[in-house]
Order: structure tokens, then C-alpha cells, then sequence
């Protein structure tokens, strides 16, 4: 019924698109103008939009201006990376530059990885996760009930028996809960979704302690296949001191990141990079094409690795450790700012994603576009989050509370199960912490 609701009301907002039947007929120039007012329209809401933006994680600070050029043409990079296709307006010799750059990040040979820019870093855990499944076809899929969404996606898709695994008040898997289900699941291999950062609470999984419990319970090498979601924190991790390592050193499958979070781009986009060895179980090939093909999508987008190029070379390793430095930095700022206007909120401790008390007010809530779960909100402080921006919000926030809870029968609400009651300032709660 909401969604319903919903769509009928963008519906109705989406307005007239269209020139009427009489401007179509006779002149060109009418309808020019016309069609450009619309998008000149278009264009002050989007600029407005990112004004207000918070909840999301897409860094949405970038000048792509060199590129322009390349828009007049079609490029697209079908099929897989590393084998040449008959179709020649592509652009694979810079989807491979990206691809090791992240092989780089990641520790792993450049003969020894296979990978490919995706869609999105969903595409990346549906890829992941198909290659667990090739690898081990009988293979149960264990993943934190925090996971992403598009987890439990692939394992509809693959119609593949799932492990739903609890979670800590972080947010972070608990290997307890994940050990108790192992055991019960001893003779059947397991493919495991690893979280390198949360949707909701930016909790990042402890690795180690997901291998380390899968030795435990008797799990040899060949009888797990790991895939780290890395869609926001893949990026920024390895620029975070003492943040345990994300490498194929380890005994991982698969890592996969969003390109339009961290790094940003205008169109959405991501990575995914796992062993050369376990691609080959998925390959066939199509003669049409001229091209193996591992990838999930036919036609893939050519430009998306024009953008990473750029924005990776220009900023460099160094450059994105001082970004994600930043991004900490401002949002340790907000929470302690939060926690002293007598606001519920929770920093993990590698993460930027500030959770705390959702706002009363849904109009506020749609302004600053902040994602809620149950009682919580959160803010994701990315590189185009500053702290002026942080200041107008907070002002918003707490001038809003002044409102919402005036009423002394109107109480904030309590975020104790949701962040542990240290973190909760609700009425009952504050009196303890
Ligand atoms: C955003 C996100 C995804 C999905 O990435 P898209 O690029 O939006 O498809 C997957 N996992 C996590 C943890 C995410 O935060």
C-alpha cells in the first residue's frame, strides 16, 4: 500500500515532459526553447538536491570538464576486459589501467586477477556471488543480517540456500551466532558475504575473525569461498591506520566497491576484482562477440571507466588518504556534536556513517535525504560533506527538536536496541549514560 501511494504521488509531481500536439506540428524553434526551459529547470533542482544532500554515500564533488569530449560517442566494453571484441569504439584500455590500480590496493598479481568495472557495486556482490556458487555449487550462503540488500537478492536469483547470520550492536557479524550455524551446516561448503562496511551503521566485519571461525569449525581452504561487499569503505579502508587489511593475501574470493560512492561519478558504477582461477569455471564462449564472456551484463558501460581513470590518477593514493582522513575527521565532529545537543548517535569506530535518533519530522527527513531504519537515521560525511554543511544541519536539527518535542508527552525516541543504550540519550536512557 505505501509504495503504491508513493508511486501515484511521483506520478503527480512528474509534470509535463512532453511539448502539446500543436508545438510538435509547426515550428522547430518553439519546441527548442521549450525542451530547454525544461532542462534548464531540471538542471536548478539537481543543483539544489546537492545542496542538500547527507544520507546517501556518494561523494557528489567532482569536475569531470576534460571529459566532455567523450560524450559524442558510443562507448561500450561488452564482454570481458582482457579479450579484444570486434566492436572497436571501446575503452578496455582503461578499464584494465583501473582494474590494477585496485589489484594494487588489494595485493594480488596482475596475472593472477581477473575482474571487471560493473554497473554498480551491487552487480559486484551478484558477480561475487555467482562465482562462489560456480566454485561450490552445493555451497551455503552465509551473510549478516545487516548485509546490503542486494544479498539476499543474488541468493533468490541463484535460488541458493542462505544463512541468515545475527549481528553485534555495531552492526558488525557475530562470528558466535556464525559458528553455531556452521557447525550445523558441516558438510556442505560455505560462500560467505563479508561486510567491509554496513548499508546502515558502516560496521565493518572482522576478516580475520570470519577465517579464524571458519578454521575453527573445521572449514579447510578449499571448502569456503569469501566475498568482501565493499561497495563504500573498500575504498576508503586501506587509507584508515590500524583498519584491519582487505588483500588477497588472504584466503578472500572476491572484493567488489561502488565507483560512485567514495570516488564519485555521474553515472553510478563499481568494481569487482577475484581470482583469475575461479573465473575460468564461468566462462564460456560466444562466438557472436568474438570475446569470452564472465560478466553478468552484455553491453557495458565505456565511459564509467573513463571517469574512475581520471578521478584515480588525479587524485592518487595520497589524495584519497587525505580525503578519507577528512571525511573521519568531520564526522567524529558530527557525532560529537550530536551527543552534546543531548542527541542519540553512534560512529564506528573506521567508519564516516553517523547514526543517530531519526528525525520526527518527514519533511525534514526528505530535505536533507536522509536514509532511516526503524529509530535510526544516519549521515554519511563523504568528501563533499563539509563542515559548514554539517553546521547549517545540525542548527536545522536541533531548532526542529525544539519544536517536535516541546510537548513534554512528546518524547524523542529510544535507539537502545538499535545502538546500545550507551549511545541512546533518550529520556529513560540518559539518566544511565
Ligand atoms: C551501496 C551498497 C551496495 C550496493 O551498491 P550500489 O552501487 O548501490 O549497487 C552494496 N553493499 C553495501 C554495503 C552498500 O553500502
Amino acid at each position: 500500500m505505501i509504495w503504491l501511494m508513493a508511486a501515484a504521488e511521483a506520478r503527480r509531481r512528474r509534470g509535463r515532459l512532453f511539448t502539446e500536439p500543436d508545438i510538435d506540428d509547426d515550428s522547430t524553434g518553439d519546441k527548442e526553447a521549450y525542451m530547454a526551459s525544461i532542462l534548464a529547470r531540471y538542471r536548478k533542482t539537481l543543483s539544489d538536491r546537492t545542496k542538500f544532500h547527507l544520507g546517501y554515500p556518494y561523494n557528489l564533488d567532482f569536475d569531470y570538464g576534460a571529459l566532455t569530449q567523450l560524450q559524442h560517442f558510443s562507448i561500450n566494453n561488452l564482454g570481458d576486459p582482457f579479450i579484444e571484441s570486434n566492436y572497436g569504439v571501446h575503452s578496455r584500455q582503461f578499464e584494465v589501467g583501473v582494474l590494477d590500480w585496485f589489484a594494487r590496493l588489494w595485493d594480488i598479481e596482475k596475472d593472477e586477477y581477473w575482474g571487471y568495472i560493473t554497473n554498480c557495486g551491487t552487480e559486484g556482490n551478484l558477480h561475487g556471488i555467482l562465482v562462489g556458487r560456480e566454485v561450490f555449487p552445493e555451497g551455503i550462503l552465509y551473510a549478516s543480517k545487516e548485509s546490503h540488500y542486494s544479498v539476499f537478492k543474488a541468493a533468490r536469483m541463484y535460488r541458493m540456500e542462505c544463512e541468515k547470520v545475527d549481528t553485534l550492536l555495531t552492526g558488525e557479524i557475530d562470528c558466535a551466532d556464525f559458528k553455531v550455524k556452521l557447525l550445523a551446516n558441516k558438510d556442505k561448503p560455505a560462500i560467505i558475504n563479508v561486510n567491509i562496511g554496513t548499508t546502515v551503521k558502516g560496521a565493518v566485519d572482522d576478516l580475520d575473525l570470519v577465517i579464524k571461525t571458519l578454521e575453527d569449525c573445521g572449514f579447510s581452504h578449499d571448502r569456503f569461498y569469501i566475498h568482501c561487499d565493499g561497495a563504500l569503505f573498500g575504498l576508503m579502508m586501506p587509507f584508515v591506520k590500524r583498519a584491519p587489511k582487505v588483500t588477497f593475501k588472504k584466503p578472500i574470493g572476491s572484493v567488489s566497491v561502488s565507483g560512485h560512492k567514495f570516488v564519485g561519478c555521474p553515472m553510478p558504477c563499481g568494481v569487482q576484482l577475484t581470482r583469475l582461477e575461479h573465473v575460468n569455471v564461468l566462462s564460456s564462449n560466444v562466438e557472436y562477440l568474438a570475446s569470452r564472456d564472465a560478466t553478468i551484463m552484455g553491453s557495458r558501460n565505456g565511459h564509467a571507466p573513463l571517469f574512475l581513470w581520471y578521478t584515480l590518477n588525479r587524485k592518487g593514493y595520497k589524495g584519497f588518504q587525505k580525503e578519507v582522513q577528512k571525511c573521519l575527521r568531520n564526522a567524529h565532529y558530527l557525532k560529537n556534536r550530536l551527543i552534546g545537543a543531548g542527541i542519540s548517535a553512534m560512529l564506528n569506530e573506521l567508519s564516516s556513517t553517523v547514526v543517530f535518533e531519526r528525525p520526527k519530522d518527514e519533511e525534514f527527513v526528505r530535505k536533507w535525504q536522509l536514509a532511516c531504519e526503524r529509530n535510526m537515521a544516519h549521515v554519511v560525511v563523504m568528501p563533499s560533506v563539509t563542515v559548514d554543511k554539517l553546521d547549517h544541519f545540525l542548527d536545522e536539527l536541533v531548532e526542529g527538536r525544539s519544536m517536535w518535542y516541546k510537548d513534554e508527552n512528546v518524547k524523542p525516541p529510544c535507539l537502545a536496541s538499535d545502538i546500545g543504550s550507551v549511545n541512546c540519550c533518550c529520556p529513560q536512557h540518559r539518566m544511565i549514560s
